[in-house]
């Protein structure tokens, strides 16, 4: 099989799953515990934070270990929000964002929370002259994905970040498509919250990570033993977090030469397959992640084309992993203004670490092929 499908999830490397594997049984003892075996435990948990705020450019302290991206982005907005009540309830972000941003946030409104969306152009980018008017003196907090995970713009979060600053308004960037693949440092971003997620940077699933930048107050969702400042308690998952501070470790080393080799086959994807007919390009054309690309064809549904490649050993995705298969438009591609029937034609290829050359002309040639057969089938049909 053919894995071009690298936003949705990527393998665990080789070093992660070692370092993990030691403590699923080795050192499976509790971080927690007063005995020597537990503060031993400890000690490395407290590593991989110092470790991950040594990369990130943050002190250990701003690092909070969660259950993954979803949580993080729960616990960003949901915690900011509550913790500002008093200050205000209008809350702002994007309508293209993840449903771990809009989940959170449709459930603030029944919590008496005011949300609104930021203007954007048909690339997904926020409208640059108009964002600003979306603040109130009322507006509290803004969460922007820095990357959406289903057209591959990169918004140029950094510009955002003072005006915020200045306005008091606190900011959240979901950072999980572009943590380790565009930037490894805090303040090339920003913002105050920061979310990251392991399985997206060759880590374990069901961790991640919230930056908690400095002097930020944000309430807990959850209550109980007080771990991670009270912020998050529970065991803490050792063997996950001791492989997510390796994937960042390595990440921080390789992401600069990865970026150019990704950038390279990425522009060769997509100029090869706009050459083949009725074939346009989601997103913005430069400014996406280096290794993201979302297609569409003219009267063809990405559902379609995703199943035919599948057939061929290929495994690409409509969008989002979690709401492929329903067979309703994108979210996304309609709050960009596309109509229903174009919306439903988006499909993404995602490429990675196992991403060659030779992978890139695969996938045009059979999909040129697949379009053929697709427009041949639809012909005798007429
Ligand atoms: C994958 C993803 C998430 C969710 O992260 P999980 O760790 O899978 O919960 C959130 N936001 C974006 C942009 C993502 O790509």
């Amino acid at each position: 099989m053919l894995y071009l499908d690298y936003a949705a999830t990527t393998p665990v490397r080789p070093e992660v799953q070692e370092e993990m594997t030691h403590y699923f049984a080795a050192q499976f003892e509790n971080p927690h515990s007063p005995h020597e075996a537990g503060i031993r435990v400890k000690a490395a948990v407290e590593e991989a934070r110092e470790l991950v705020g040594r990369v990130i450019g943050a002190s250990p302290r701003q690092v909070v270990f969660t259950s993954g991206g979803t949580e993080a982005n729960n616990l960003a907005i949901i915690g900011g929000a509550r913790a500002r009540r008093k200050k205000g309830n209008h809350l702002v972000t994007t309508p293209i964002e993840h449903k771990s941003v809009l989940g959170p946030m449709a459930a603030l409104t029944k919590e008496g929370f005011r949300v609104d969306f930021f203007p954007l152009d048909p690339t997904g980018l926020l409208e640059q002259e108009r964002w600003q008017e979306s603040l109130t003196p009322q507006t509290t907090l803004v969460s922007v994905g820095h990357a959406n995970n289903e057209i591959g713009t990169v918004q140029p979060v950094a510009d955002l970040a003072p005006v915020l600053r200045k306005k008091g308004i606190l900011f959240h960037c979901d950072c999980i498509q572009t943590f380790g693949k565009i930037w490894v440092k805090v303040e090339d971003v920003g913002a105050d919250l920061i979310s990251v997620s392991g399985h997206k940077l060759y880590g374990p699933k069901g961790v991640g990570f919230l930056y908690v930048g400095p002097g930020v107050r944000i309430e807990p969702l959850m209550y109980g033993g007080g771990q991670e400042r009270g912020l998050r308690p529970g065991t803490l998952n050792v063997p996950a977090i001791m492989g997510l501070a390796k994937a960042v470790e390595l990440a921080g080393q390789e992401y600069k030469r990865e970026l150019l080799r990704l950038l390279v086959l990425r522009n060769e994807l997509v100029n090869r397959a706009l050459l083949i007919p009725g074939v346009y390009l989601n997103g913005h054309p430069g400014q996406r992640l280096p290794n993201h690309v979302n297609l569409g064809i003219e009267g063809i549904e990405g559902q379609v084309i995703v199943s035919e490649m599948g057939k061929r050993g290929i495994a690409i995705s409509t969008g989002a992993a979690c709401s492929s298969g329903s067979r309703e438009p994108s979210h996304v591609l309609t709050a960009l203004g596309q109509k229903i029937g174009e919306a439903t034609q988006g499909f993404r290829i995602t490429l990675g670490s196992a991403t060659t050359l030779q992978d890139i002309f695969t996938f045009v040639s059979n999909l040129s092929a697949v379009v053929k057969d697709l427009s041949e089938r639809f012909l005798l049909q007429i």
